[in-house]
């Protein structure tokens, strides 16, 4: 159970040191109550008080992983419901369906399919992590034989099956990817815990409600079962939401830990538009697996850019590294021009230097990830910033015509930082839609 603050409290030096950053213990013990401290800020509580409070420590849900290697995917260890309260800390794993009852060839086609299933966004990577095998043709062999084949296209495994014959069969070929093993009901608990303890994989408790759901992981738990999913059986979708909206306030607001598990969920009826819209709807509340039975780049993209977006910290911009580009075979000639290192900046103005087809130089400024006009009103952009940034990025060895183009909408800065670096300063376009023009017309016609 966990502790209040004031049972933390008693628990505490009481010496109000302030070395854990708190003014008081008391303001310690409530913030750790709260989840938003950790006990190891506090390097003066003892080993008793260590012990005891480890409950009230313990994040209120478990990390689960699956996979191993390149292919490993996390799930759970949440600790807000709203996103900005802090941030969502395991971006929602998406899954792919591989059924075991398509024939060899489709099978193998779909499997190549999905282990092509990744895309680049703002300079983030964003697969489909894993595969979802599902046990459709009730045949323990084919189930196997169609793990083997999702082993193989180094995405994490999901097995999909409430057999536990058909389970072992599988686990007898792909134990060492650590698949998730999903999973475990009321009826067949004692066998798939007994399965997935052996193979050492996680295993998810399927239930209709969430007290069926907690009553069941208590009981996969006495099993010797640590690393839990869970999953809402039910096809009432309002139901479904409101059931897992309910299980993450338990589990995050009451610290309930029979529900202090990541959830799987899946969207993987009806058209790929309402797959997508209806996983969509799963990862904002509050799915930390999704699988979907598309896998149609055009529906998986969309899916896949409202997981990046959610899960981005709210505190901190998505940021490039700031340092010289080259986009196309630039060269000596090739003009120079400055931005900020905020992604989403950055990657429209290389898109759009891309465009073009002149090859050419871009320094990324860091300017803490902020925008042009953001970056200069905060004095994040000034002219001693960008000078220091062509003096690391070498510029001078780089292009050999001492000309810096810069952003129109900071054309307020051009003779300081002419002053600043001795270089000649051209003011470029505010848009940078217009880059493909400026460069073709006002470069062009600087050589
Ligand atoms: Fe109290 Fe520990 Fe914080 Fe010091 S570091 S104020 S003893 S909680």
């Amino acid at each position: 159970m966990a502790l209040s603050g004031l049972e933390i409290f008693k628990l505490l030096p009481k010496t109000n040191c302030k070395k854990c950053g708190q003014p008081t213990c008391l303001a310690f013990a409530m913030a750790l109550a709260q989840k938003k401290v950790s006990l190891e800020q506090c390097p003066d509580a003892s080993p008793q008080a260590r012990e005891a409070l480890a409950a009230a420590a313990a994040p209120p849900m478990r990390l689960v992983s699956f996979g191993l290697g390149d292919a490993a995917a996390k799930t759970g260890q949440e600790t807000v419901l709203f996103r900005h309260d802090e941030k969502f800390h395991s971006p929602t794993v998406v899954a792919a369906t591989l059924p075991d009852d398509l024939p060899a060839a489709a099978a193998a086609a779909r499997a190549k399919a999905i282990q092509a299933l990744a895309f680049e966004r703002v300079g983030q990577k964003m697969p489909v992590q894993a595969v979802a095998v599902l046990n459709r043709s009730g045949d323990a062999g084919r189930f196997a034989a169609t793990a083997q084949l999702a082993k193989d296209t180094c995405k994490a495994v999901i097995l999909v099956t409430q057999s536990p014959d058909a389970a072992k069969a599988a686990l007898a070929h792909v134990k060492d990817a650590k698949p998730l093993l999903c999973g475990a009901t009321d009826a067949n608990a004692a066998a798939m815990a007994a399965i997935a303890k052996d193979a050492k994989c996680p295993l998810v408790a399927i239930a209709p409600d969430a007290e069926a759901l907690a009553a069941l992981t208590e009981k996969l738990k006495a099993a010797g079962c640590e690393d839990l999913v869970l999953c809402l059986e039910t096809l009432d979708r309002w139901a479904e939401m409101r059931g897992l909206t309910l299980m993450r306030q338990l589990a995050l607001k009451k610290n309930f830990r029979p529900l202090g598990y990541p959830v799987i969920a899946f969207a993987a009826d009806g058209t790929p538009e309402a797959q997508v819209a209806r996983a969509s709807a799963l990862i904002a509340k509050y799915a930390g697996i999704v699988v979907v039975d598309t896998i149609e780049p055009w529906a998986l993209l969309p899916l896949l850019t409202v997981r990046q977006n959610i899960y981005t910290d709210p505190q901190k911009p998505v940021q490039v590294e700031p340092k010289l580009y080259a986009v196309g075979e630039a060269g000596a000639d090739s003009p120079l021009m400055f931005t900020t290192n905020f992604s989403l900046t950055y990657y429209t103005v290389e898109g759009d230097v891309e465009a073009s087809r002149v090859p050419s130089w871009i320094l990324c400024v860091d300017t803490e990830g902020t925008s042009v006009l953001t970056a200069y009103s905060g004095d994040k952009l000034n002219e001693k910033i960008v000078a220091k940034a062509m003096k690391t990025a070498n510029v001078e060895t780089v292009v050999k015509h001492r000309k810096l183009i810069i952003p129109g909408y900071v054309a307020v800065m051009s003779g300081k930082l002419e002053e600043e670096t001795g270089w000649e300063i051209l003011v470029g376009p505010r848009e940078s839609s217009i880059i493909p023009r400026y460069l073709k017309e006002v470069w062009a016609g600087q050589k």
